[in-house]
């Protein structure tokens, strides 16, 4: 293994090169202690400009190679990424505080996704259609769209990139990343293995600045961009979209989510404790696919509470680089001050905190369980993204059904049963894009994620993940005789 400092960088990745058109630097910190990781040129809208114009004259080279020399590059990526999981997982670790084996997890899962789509960039077919008068043959070819801008989060710094870039980079078009100004470390890191891997310059390009709303003007407002794809906030999300109106681009955006978790009377309660604490717990509660309401049904609920309980006090709190952590610190102050005003909204309106309810300095929140928890709470209805699982009682299959419902959100839900009919009642009125049954954890290339609702729109991952980066065109020859 190299030094993980080895990959680290100070500088925005364009064109083919380590470039700065700031005088000024942004600090990354280590949320476990707030001390300084590395210092990044700070970028603005000028010099994302300047990527797109690079993007821009590297996509005709680009989707004019074979999809066979576009995955050879891919794999080459790939398996750079895999030979330096130690390094990249332990600056992941560093600038998220999140716990070192699910770093490593990440860097797994993460590099999952650019295999695959370098074995589906072979497979981007098109169709012949049966001519519509006898003397016309009639075929789509699916083209690349071009230049992507991919705006992602903090919470899975590599993944959400791998997610967006590896179809779009597959099927021919060119990609100018602006990751989160809170963990651009693991972007820029992966970016530099891309540059090895043997993209040509201009057709990677990662840029760091922390005016995310200036940046991201420029991507949304910009004729040369032809599509944003975008993992964060409902909110944010929201305002791309109206961004973007104007030049009609195509959007994926992958948004909040509010994930019911049902346990009902008849399942297996060990299991269901082992999917809630997974699936709760992940990454501290930062994900938008976590566990936000767990609801129980009434003969089962104390015994549930009782063997969840168990196992959240177990979680063990602390720095993540070192061994037997489970949990790390929130990634910022303003998620300290949310679960703290969550926690008081709770209490009073009637929750019952049994376990944590603290935060500790610098900015660690105990992991915390809320009884009777009720749909008037702020948590019912507003993304926890943190260590707090509030415990909800019901007692018919259609109550829980429409409390799970009862959301804006629509992306991941999760349902323990031992039901046959139950399970295949309730999958089929879950207003979700995913539903778990009988399992916590359901991330992986193969399946495609995304949501419902204000949940966003498009999927990433499996056969569909090529989808949102091609155009379809449909090509008549006519008067064949
Ligand atoms: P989160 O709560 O996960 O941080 P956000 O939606 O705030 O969700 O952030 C997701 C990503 O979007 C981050 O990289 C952030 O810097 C960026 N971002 C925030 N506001 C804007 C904006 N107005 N335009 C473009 N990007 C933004």
């Amino acid at each position: 293994m190299q030094s993980y400092k080895d990959l680290i960088f100070g500088e925005s990745f364009v064109d083919g090169s380590w470039q700065h058109a700031s005088t000024h630097k942004l600090e990354v910190k280590n949320p476990v202690d707030l001390s300084v990781i590395a210092e990044i040129y700070d970028e603005d809208r000028a010099f994302v400009a300047t990527a797109i114009q690079a993007a821009h004259h590297a996509f005709p080279a680009w989707k004019a190679k074979s999809a066979k020399e576009r995955s050879a590059i891919l794999m080459a990526w790939f398996d750079l990424i895999i030979q330096h999981k130690e390094e990249l997982a332990t600056i992941m670790t560093l600038e998220s505080g999140k716990p070192l084996a699910e770093s490593r997890g990440e860097v797994d899962y993460g590099a999952s996704y650019i295999q695959w789509f370098a074995e589906e960039a072979k497979r981007n077919y098109g169709d012949i259609i049966p001519g519509y008068t006898a003397d016309k043959r009639v075929m789509t070819l699916k083209e690349p769209i071009g230049v992507v801008g991919a705006i992602t989060p903090w919470n899975f710094p590599l993944a959400m990139i791998t997610r967006k870039v590896a179809p779009a980079l597959a099927v021919g078009c060119t990609v100018v990343i602006r990751p989160s100004e809170e963990t651009p470390l693991t972007a820029l890191a992966i970016n530099h293995l891309a540059q090895l891997a043997g993209f040509p310059a201009g057709v990677v390009n990662t840029l760091v600045g922390a005016n995310a709303s200036e940046m991201g003007k420029e991507l949304c407002e910009s004729k040369l961009v032809a599509k944003i794809s975008f993992t964060g906030s409902t909110r944010v999300g929201q305002i791309l979209m109206a961004q973007c109106a104007p030049t009609l681009k195509k959007m994926s955006l992958e948004l909040g989510g509010n994930a019911p978790f049902i346990v009902f009377d008849d399942a297996d309660v060990d299991l269901a404790v082992k999917g809630a604490l997974a699936g709760k717990f992940r990454f501290g509660g930062q994900t938008c696919v976590c566990v936000n309401r767990i609801l129980v049904q009434d003969k089962i609920h104390d015994l549930f509470v009782e063997k969840f309980s168990a196992a959240v006090k177990a979680l063990k709190m602390g720095n993540g680089l070192e061994d037997g952590i489970t949990l790390g610190p929130l990634i910022n102050p303003a998620a300290i001050a949310r679960m703290k005003s969550m926690l008081t909204d709770a209490q009073a309106k009637g929750g019952k905190v049994i376990l944590g309810g603290q935060a500790k300095e610098p900015q660690f929140f105990e992991p915390t369980i809320v009884l009777e928890a009720t749909s008037d709470m702020e948590f019912a209805h507003n993304e926890i993204f943190g260590p707090i699982a509030p415990i909800f009682r019901f007692k018919t299959e259609e109550e829980a059904i429409q409390l799970a419902n009862d959301t804006i959100y629509g992306l991941a839900s999760y349902f323990y049963t031992n039901d046959l009919n139950r399970s295949w009642r309730v999958r089929e009125q879950l207003e979700y894009g995913i539903v778990g049954i009988n399992e916590g954890l359901i991330s992986s290339e193969t399946v495609p994620f995304g949501g419902v609702k204000y949940s966003g729109q498009g999927r990433e991952g499996s056969k569909y993940g090529l989808d949102s980066y091609v155009d379809i065109k449909y090509v008549c020859v006519g008067n064949v005789h």
